[in-house]
């Protein structure tokens, strides 16, 4: 018999998949759904649910159950905004620190992010780039920047919906940009590069917003729902 899927097991699932944009905002998390998909209790479902709830990810509606978390437009602008200067700070601690273990691991999720864009799987692409920036937000010094990071990079994921590009990190290959300055011990170049991607990143949510507003409900229904895949 197959052993049941542990709680740590179905959080990490749903984890990523919610990171990975494949559930996306407003979608119903149904306790017995989920309990019948894993074979598991609602008790454990539950304490999965409380800890995606806790990670600000998902929300519990009294009556209602549970659905995958949605910002306005302007929580997600907060939100960038609170990355950019997490980012920053975190970047220049982590360029005068950095070790040569933690440059060749950050080197191998580069590689593994652009094999996954030459692919073309941007689930995978998605969550590897998130990790990039929560491996730097490990290695930072200054622990305290560096759960605050690492609480917030999820939640850009719920930013999604204001996205207009299919393919956001990889074509410029910014990540191995800014490990390049990291690794040569330049910080202010470091954190340059670091904003432009931020920059970059932040511009797609605008004119996904621009558009969203001139957009009239009919040409909303006639034109189809610009693709994640
Ligand atoms: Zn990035």
């Amino acid at each position: 018999m197959k052993p049941k899927p542990t709680e740590d097991f179905i959080y990490t699932e749903l984890y990523n998949a919610i990171l990975e944009r494949r559930l996306p905002p407003e979608t119903k998390l149904g306790e017995n759904l989920l309990a019948e998909h894993y074979g598991v209790s609602r008790t454990i479902i539950r304490q999965v649910l409380m800890r995606l709830s806790h990670d600000r990810l998902i929300k519990l509606e009294p009556n209602r159950g549970a659905f995958v978390a949605s910002l306005s437009l302007a929580e997600a602008k907060q939100i960038y905004e609170a990355w950019r200067l997490t980012e920053a700070a975190i970047v220049r601690d982590v360029t005068k620190t950095i070790t040569k273990k933690q440059i060749s691991a950050l080197r191998t999720l580069v590689a593994e992010e652009r094999v996954a864009c030459e692919q073309q799987d941007l689930p995978r692409l998605t969550r590897l780039s998130a990790q990039f920036h929560i491996q730097l937000a490990d290695f930072c010094t200054n622990k305290y920047l560096g759960r605050f990071l690492k609480e917030l990079v999820p939640l850009t994921s719920l930013a999604f919906f204001y996205e207009v590009r299919n393919m956001p990190i990889c074509t410029k290959d910014e990540h191995s940009e800014i490990l390049d300055d990291i690794a040569s011990r330049d910080a202010d170049a470091a954190v340059a590069a670091a904003m432009r991607h931020l920059d970059g990143i932040e511009a797609g949510l605008n004119a996904r917003a621009a558009l969203n507003q001139t957009a009239s409900l009919v040409d909303i229904l006639k034109s189809r729902t610009p693709s994640l895949s």
